[in-house]
C-alpha cells in the first residue's frame, strides 16, 4: 500500500532505467508518475532493439574496471529480481548464466589472441583464469553445432543473457499492478518537453508536480554531451540451428555477436556507427551483418530474417553511466551499450538514494548482494 510518509517521484522515460525504477520504487510503496513518449508495446526505443547480453568479461575491450563490477553485482541481482517479477505477475523471463563464446576464422588468429590479451589485461588478476582458450575439441563440446567449424576461439563462463522482449513486456505488467496498488500512473504516447527539480512539463502544456524527478530518456536526456551511437540489428528465426550461448565472431572490421533466444531465434548485431540517425538500416550493414551470420555456419542462410531495427545508444564523453543530480533533477543515463549489463546495480543505487531523500528515517530495503 502507498505509504502517506513516502513522497512521490515522477520519472522521464520508460524504457529500460525508466521501467525497472518505477518497478523498484513501486515496490518499496513510492507513488510513481512514469512519462514516456511511445506506446508502452513499442519496442523501438534502445532496450527494446537490443540483444541484452550480460557480458561484463567480452565487453571488457570497451570498457573498464568500473562497468566490470557494476556488470558482476547486476548479473547477480537479475536472478532475484526476475523472480521478484514472476511471483508479482506469474510472467517468466527468459535468462541464461551459461557463458559465452568467441570465435575466430583462421586470418583472424591475432585478432582473437589480442582481445583475449586486452581482457586479462583489464581483468583483477583473481578473474584472468575465467578467460579460457579453446581449441576445436572444446568448441564443439560447448556447442556441437560448430563441430570441425573452428579450430580456436575464447570461453568466458560467467556471462549470461535475458530476452529484452520478455522484460520489457513483464516489466511493463508488473509496474500497472502495483501503480493500482501504491498510486501512480503512466503516461504513454506523452512527450516530456521540460524539467525542473519538482515538475515534468509535457509538450501538452501539462504540468506534472513530484517530489523528486528523474531523467530516463537515455539519448534524449538533457545531460552534458549525451550523444546517441548507432546500432542496427537483425532477428533471424532459424531452427536448424540450435546454440545455448551468445557466440561472437572477431572480424577485423566489427564485432559480430548471434545471440540465441527461445523458439529458434537468433539476434545478429551489431554495428555501431557514431549517428544520431535512428533511421532503417543501410544496404552496408545489412550485408555485412548478413554475410558474416553466413561465414559462422551456413545453415543461417535459409534462416528467415524477421525483425530489422535501429536504435541509439545513449553515450557520455567517457562512456561511464550516470547516477547524479544536476540542477535539482536526478539523472539515470549514458547506460550506453552495457544498459542490461549494469542496470539492476545503478538502479539499486538510485532506489537508495531517493528513498533516502523521500523518507529520510525509513529502513531501507536494499539488497545486497552475499
Ligand atoms: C543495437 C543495440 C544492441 C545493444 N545490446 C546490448 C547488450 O547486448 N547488452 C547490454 O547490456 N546493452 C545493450 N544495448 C544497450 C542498451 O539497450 C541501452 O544501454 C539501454 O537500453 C539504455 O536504456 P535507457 O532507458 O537509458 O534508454 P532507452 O531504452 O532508449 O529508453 C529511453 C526512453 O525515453 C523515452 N523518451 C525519449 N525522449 C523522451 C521525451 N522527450 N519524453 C518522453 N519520453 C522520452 C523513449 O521513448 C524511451 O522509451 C544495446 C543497444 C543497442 C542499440
Amino acid at each position: 500500500m502507498a505509504n502517506p510518509a513516502v513522497g512521490s517521484v515522477a520519472i522521464a522515460g520508460a524504457g529500460l532505467a525508466g521501467r525497472l525504477l518505477a518497478w523498484r520504487l513501486l515496490r518499496a510503496g513510492v507513488p510513481v508518475t512514469l512519462i514516456d513518449a511511445r506506446a508502452r508495446s513499442d519496442r523501438d526505443h534502445a532496450a527494446g532493439v537490443a540483444a541484452a547480453m550480460l557480458a561484463p568479461y567480452a565487453e571488457l575491450v570497451v570498457s573498464d574496471a568500473h562497468l566490470f563490477g557494476l556488470g558482476e553485482e547486476s548479473l547477480a541481482l537479475w536472478p532475484r529480481w526476475l523472480a521478484q517479477i514472476r511471483e508479482q505477475t506469474g510472467e517468466a523471463v527468459y535468462f541464461r548464466h551459461e557463458g559465452s563464446l568467441v570465435v575466430a576464422h583462421a586470418p583472424d588468429y591475432p585478432g582473437l589472441a589480442h582481445y583475449a590479451d586486452l581482457i586479462r589485461f583489464r581483468l583483477p588478476a583473481s578473474k584472468r583464469e575465467e578467460v579460457q582458450n579453446l581449441d576445436g575439441e572444446g568448441i564443439a563440446a560447448l556447442e556441437p553445432e560448430f563441430a570441425g567449424r573452428f579450430a580456436r576461439g575464447l570461453w568466458l563462463p560467467q556471462e549470461g543473457q535475458l530476452d529484452n522482449d520478455q522484460l520489457l513486456g513483464a516489466l511493463q505488467d508488473a509496474i500497472l499492478q502495483a501503480m493500482a496498488r501504491v498510486g501512480g500512473q503512466w503516461l504513454e504516447r506523452t512527450t516530456v518537453q521540460s524539467l525542473n527539480t519538482h515538475a515534468v512539463r509535457t509538450t501538452d502544456g501539462v504540468e506534472l508536480r513530484a517530489d523528486a524527478v528523474v531523467d530516463c530518456r537515455g539519448v534524449a536526456a538533457d545531460w552534458p554531451g549525451m550523444r546517441g551511437v548507432r546500432g542496427e540489428v537483425l532477428t533471424v528465426s532459424c531452427p536448424a540451428v540450435s546454440l545455448r550461448r551468445p557466440v561472437r565472431l572477431i572480424h577485423p572490421r566489427y564485432m559480430l555477436y548471434i545471440v540465441p533466444r527461445s523458439g529458434g531465434r537468433f539476434i545478429i548485431g551489431a554495428t555501431e556507427l557514431e549517428s544520431k540517425d535512428a533511421g532503417p538500416i543501410t544496404v552496408r550493414s545489412m550485408l555485412e551483418l548478413a554475410s558474416a551470420l553466413y561465414s559462422v555456419h551456413p545453415a543461417f542462410g535459409e534462416g528467415r530474417i524477421t525483425r530489422v531495427a535501429t536504435s541509439l545508444r545513449p553515450a557520455t564523453d567517457d562512456h561511464q553511466p550516470v547516477w547524479a543530480q544536476r540542477d535539482g533533477v536526478w539523472h539515470l543515463n549514458g547506460l550506453y551499450r552495457h544498459g542490461f549489463l549494469v542496470a539492476p546495480a545503478l538502479v539499486q543505487r538510485a532506489e537508495r538514494d531517493l528513498l533516502a531523500l523521500l523518507a529520510p528515517n525509513r529502513v531501507s530495503v536494499q539488497e545486497t548482494v552475499q
